[in-house]
C-alpha cells in the first residue's frame, strides 16, 4: 500500500477507535449517548462551545485530557496523509488507474506486449510510433510505473496467469508478442495465451534457437531469435573488407542496439594452443549457455566467410566473429584465458 493511503488507513481507524471509546466512556458515566457523541465531536475537533454537561470527577477530566491529545493527534496524522497524496500525485494515479481499466475493457484487435526490459522497451517505441493500440503487461511494479509515466496502457501481473493475460484482455487481442529473457516462461505464456484465445497470434523470444520448435508446438506463430537477427544484420556489414573496420565506429549504433537486447559481438582469433582451434563451431558454442551464433570467420588469407556452417572447424590464425549474451561472452573467454585471446573493438584482452 501506497506511503499516504496508508497513513490515511491508520489514522481513520485509530481516530475511530477513540470516538467510540471516548463514546463509550462518557456514556458509562451517565450521559446520553446523543451527549456523549457531541461532547466527542465538539472536543476533538477543538470547536470551543462550552461542556455538554459540568465535568466534576477527576477521571473523566484525566480522560477528556487524553481524548484531546490523541483525537486531535490522529487528526492531524490523517490530515497529513491526505495533504502527501496530493503532493504526490497519489490522486491523479488513482484516476489514472480507474481511466487505464476504462481504456482496458474498450480494447479491441489489440497488441499485447508481454515485460517491458530490453525488448519490450525498443517494441513498445516502434509500436507507438506505428501508431497500434497496445497493452503492457509487466510483473515488476517499478518497470510497470515506468510503462505508465510514459503514458502505456499497462496491466502490472505475472503474464504466467491467466486472470492477467484476461486483464489485458488477450481475448479479444490480436497479437500478443512474449519477450521475456526466460525461454521458459515465453513457452508457459505461449501456452496460456494460446489456450485463452486459439486465433491469437503470438511472436515469442527465443534466446536459444532450440527453443524455436517448442515455441511453435506452444502455439506460437512466429518465433524471434533476437541472436539470428543481429547475426543477419552483421552479415550485411560484411561488405566492410576487414574485421577491425566490423567493429569500427561505424557499426556503434548496432553495438549500441544489441547492448539493449543484452547481446555483444566479439572476435576470437585462434591461436595455435588455442582449445578452439582444430574445433567446430558447434563445440564453441556449446561453451555458451544461452547461445551462439556464428557471425563470420576471418580466413588466414583474408577471406570472409559470411555464416559459416556450425560443423566447420576452426584453424589457427583464423578469427571468429561470434555474438551472443554477454554473460556467456565472459564464461567463454574465461574459459580460454590464457589460451584464446579475446579481441573486442580491436583490443586484445
Ligand atoms: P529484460 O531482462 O530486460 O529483457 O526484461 C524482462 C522484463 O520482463 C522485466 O522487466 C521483468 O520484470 C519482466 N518479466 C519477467 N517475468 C515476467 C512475467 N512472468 N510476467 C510479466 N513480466 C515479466
Amino acid at each position: 500500500m501506497h506511503s499516504s493511503t496508508q497513513k490515511i488507513v491508520v489514522g481513520s481507524s485509530f481516530f475511530l477507535l477513540i470516538c467510540t471509546v471516548a463514546v463509550c466512556v462518557y456514556t458509562l458515566a451517565g450521559w446520553d449517548l446523543l451527549d456523549a457523541i457531541y461532547m466527542v465531536i465538539i472536543t476533538i475537533f477543538g470547536v470551543g462551545y462550552g461542556e455538554v454537561q459540568p465535568i466534576v470527577s477527576p477521571g473523566l477530566k484525566i480522560f477528556t485530557i487524553g481524548l484531546i491529545v490523541f483525537g486531535c493527534s490522529s487528526l492531524i496524522y490523517v490530515t497529513g496523509g491526505f495533504l502527501q497524496m496530493i503532493t504526490e500525485g497519489e490522486i491523479n494515479r488513482a484516476l489514472g488507474r480507474r481511466r487505464n481499466a476504462k481504456e482496458l475493457a474498450q480494447l479491441n484487435g489489440h497488441t499485447i506486449v508481454v515485460g517491458y526490459g530490453r525488448v519490450g522497451r525498443v517494441l513498445a517505441d516502434e509500436l507507438e510510433r506505428a501508431g497500434v493500440s497496445f497493452v503492457v503487461v509487466e510483473a515488476s511494479s517499478n518497470r510497470a510505473a515506468e510503462a505508465d509515466a510514459k503514458g502505456l496502457l499497462t496491466v502490472t501481473g505475472n503474464a504466467t496467469e491467466e486472470a492477467t493475460l484476461d486483464q489485458a484482455g488477450a481475448t479479444r487481442a490480436k497479437t500478443l508478442a512474449t519477450v521475456l529473457p526466460d525461454d521458459a516462461l515465453n513457452v508457459f505464456i505461449t501456452l496460456t495465451a494460446h489456450e485463452l484465445n486459439p486465433k491469437l497470434e503470438i511472436i515469442a523470444r527465443a534466446e536459444s534457437p532450440a527453443t524455436e520448435r517448442k515455441l511453435l508446438r506452444s502455439g506460437a506463430s512466429k518465433v524471434v531469435v533476437p541472436a539470428a537477427l543481429g547475426a543477419a544484420r552483421i552479415s550485411q556489414l560484411m561488405t566492410l573488407p576487414s574485421a577491425e573496420s566490423l567493429f569500427s565506429d561505424d557499426a556503434d549504433l548496432l553495438g549500441e542496439r544489441l547492448a539493449t537486447i543484452g547481446l555483444k559481438m566479439n572476435q576470437f582469433r585462434i591461436e595455435e594452443d588455442s582449445p578452439f582451434a582444430g574445433r567446430s563451431i558447434q563445440d564453441v558454442a556449446r561453451e555458451a549457455r544461452r547461445g551462439m551464433l556464428a557471425v563470420a570467420i576471418f580466413t588466414v588469407d583474408g577471406q570472409v566467410e559470411h555464416q559459416p556452417d556450425a560443423s566447420r572447424q576452426l584453424a589457427p590464425g583464423e578469427t571468429l566473429v561470434a555474438l551472443c549474451n554477454r554473460d556467456d561472452m565472459e564464461r567463454i573467454a574465461k574459459r580460454a584465458t590464457g589460451r584464446t585471446k579475446m579481441m573486442y573493438r580491436g583490443v586484445t584482452y
